[in-house]
């Protein structure tokens, strides 16, 4: 409403390439009312039907996954097979999970001295989600998808950052046959349209992924409003590497370091370390870090900095310029905390059409105290540190001293210690030997400043749905 339009950047670029609507709170009030109206018959639709629709619109994107992917890559700056092959197929992924999970979502039923329970899931109403720009789409589907199985109108509102491919679902969606007010997407500025979401009366659940300044922002508006919350926040996660995943000839096993050492440079920079389950804080038991040191840097220099369009390129570039800055600005401040940069520490320049671009190079950072700045807050970048550690109450210290409790990953082949490391540690998700495998049935979310609540499979639903307890006495 307001007729106003912002500038689209094309990282690589580092140049306006489009514009989006710089929506109000007129635009979500009106996005809101159109929901009002979709719910009673989105609500009363049979299930079979809401996942038929879900389903339309996964085979829909799949189709066009190409044109997805080259959108998401030309918005973000994440290398275009990154968006193919992980980013698009997992949007795919929470429309046909979603849709097939709705139909087997039962409700529980409890039967005691003639008194019989059931719990009814009604679909809440209208629902708010916000998301961020790290993984604009997979993010995106991971809250539209659930919502809407499960019965919901949706008023969305993606990054005013990366909104190219809300743009292209909004379409989908209409191609798809879901109905008109069904899913509102409002493009706009978080401060301006998020928080006209956040307190908007008619939108009865949020769920937020983002920075956790913003989740406290949203909650401080949301909660005295009784909203249902749903926060997926920010994290500084440990990469915690013990010197037995090393092969053991004596034994004669081969061990996992090279599996390991594959996927810490993965967890490190995927995505230009822009994930918010990346491993940034690398611990490494003290016998094998000087080893692990050498092998990792070698690796971590060979990885390809590019045009994100390139099909060789393995780190594109950083999604907006003031995200640049903020990165260089924590590079410059490991150097004053002590930190010695062991590769990259700089912004590249690149050639041809993406010489303007906002391009850093993988850097890694060694020799830094465990609890200063550089280890403690969020950079959201490609930038790991190196600590090394001798025990392990010592590197259970340091990895839960900070005010995150995200994700945390753990190398050993000791089968015992994996499991007493992982009941200790104080993260939402905890992957042993491995990274980022994901299972879309298991809860998802953070623990401490992470985040509140969980998303992902039966936990997603039950957010998305108000139960309702009846209790009925048989009379003899
Ligand atoms: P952000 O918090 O700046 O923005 C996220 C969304 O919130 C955007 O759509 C933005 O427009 C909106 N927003 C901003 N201010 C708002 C306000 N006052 N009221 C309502 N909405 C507002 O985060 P970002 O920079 O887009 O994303 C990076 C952050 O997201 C990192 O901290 C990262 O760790 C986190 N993240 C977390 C997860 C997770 O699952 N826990 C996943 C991805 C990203």
């Amino acid at each position: 409403m307001s007729g106003e339009y912002l500038d689209n950047f094309d990282p690589a670029e580092g140049e306006v390439y489009d514009i989006i609507p710089d929506s109000d709170e007129i635009d979500v009030a009106l996005a809101a009312d159109a929901a009002e109206n979709a719910f009673p018959a989105w609500s009363a639709a049979s299930i079979e039907e809401r996942s038929k629709i879900l389903m339309k619109v996964a085979s829909l994107i799949q189709r066009d996954l190409g044109e997805f992917a080259r959108a998401e890559c030309v918005d973000n700056g994440k290398p275009l097979a990154l968006a193919r092959n992980i980013d698009i197929p997992r949007a795919i992924k929470n429309f046909e999970f979603f849709a097939s999970a709705i139909v087997n979502f039962s409700s529980e039923s409890h039967s005691t001295g003639g008194v019989v329970n059931y719990t009814l899931r009604n679909p809440i109403g209208i629902v708010g989600a916000i998301s961020p720009w790290n993984l604009p789409l997979y993010l995106f589907t991971w809250k539209i998808a659930p919502a809407l199985a499960a019965g919901n109108c949706v008023v969305a509102k993606p990054s005013e950052i990366t909104p190219m491919t809300a743009c292209m679902l909004s379409e989908i969606c209409i191609e798809a046959g879901l109905p008109r007010g069904v899913l509102n997407i409002v493009h706009g500025l978080g401060p301006k349209v998020g928080k006209a979401i956040s307190s908007h009366p008619k939108i009865k659940a949020i769920t937020f992924t983002g920075g956790t300044k913003t989740g406290a922002e949203i909650a401080s508006i949301a909660a005295p409003m009784f909203k249902k919350m749903s926060l997926e926040l920010g994290g500084k996660n440990p990469n915690i590497i013990f010197a037995d995943c090393v092969p053991n000839e004596r034994f004669g096993h081969k061990g996992n370091y090279e599996e390991m050492l594959e996927t810490t440079v993965r967890s490190s920079f995927q995505n230009q370390g822009e994930i918010c389950l990346c491993g940034s804080r690398i611990f490494v038991e003290k016998k094998m870090y000087d080893k692990f040191k050498t092998d990792f840097v070698e690796r971590v220099k060979t990885l390809k900095v590019g045009d994100p369009l390139e099909s060789a390129t393995n780190q594109g570039a950083i999604v907006s310029k003031q995200h640049m800055e903020k990165i260089l600005y924590y590079i410059e401040l490991a150097k004053e905390e002590g930190g010695k940069i062991l590769c990259g520490g700089n912004r590249v320049t690149l050639e041809g059409r993406c010489k303007n671009g906002w391009v850093i190079e993988p850097t890694v950072i060694e020799a830094l105290p465990y609890n200063c700045r550089t280890n403690m807050e969020e950079i959201f970048g490609p930038v790991v540190t190196l600590t090394p550690f001798e025990t392990e109450e010592e590197v259970l210290m340091m990895a839960n001293s900070t005010e995150y409790g995200l994700a945390s990953i753990i190398w050993t082949e000791n089968i015992t210690r994996a499991h007493r490391v992982a009941s200790k540690i104080q993260t939402g998700i905890v992957w042993i030997n491995c990274w980022m495998e994901r299972d879309l049935r298991t809860p998802f979310g953070g623990m401490k400043n992470s985040g509140v609540g969980r998303e992902g499979g039966l936990e997603a639903l039950r957010f998305f749905t108000e139960p309702k307890n009846v209790c009925l006495k048989i009379k003899e």
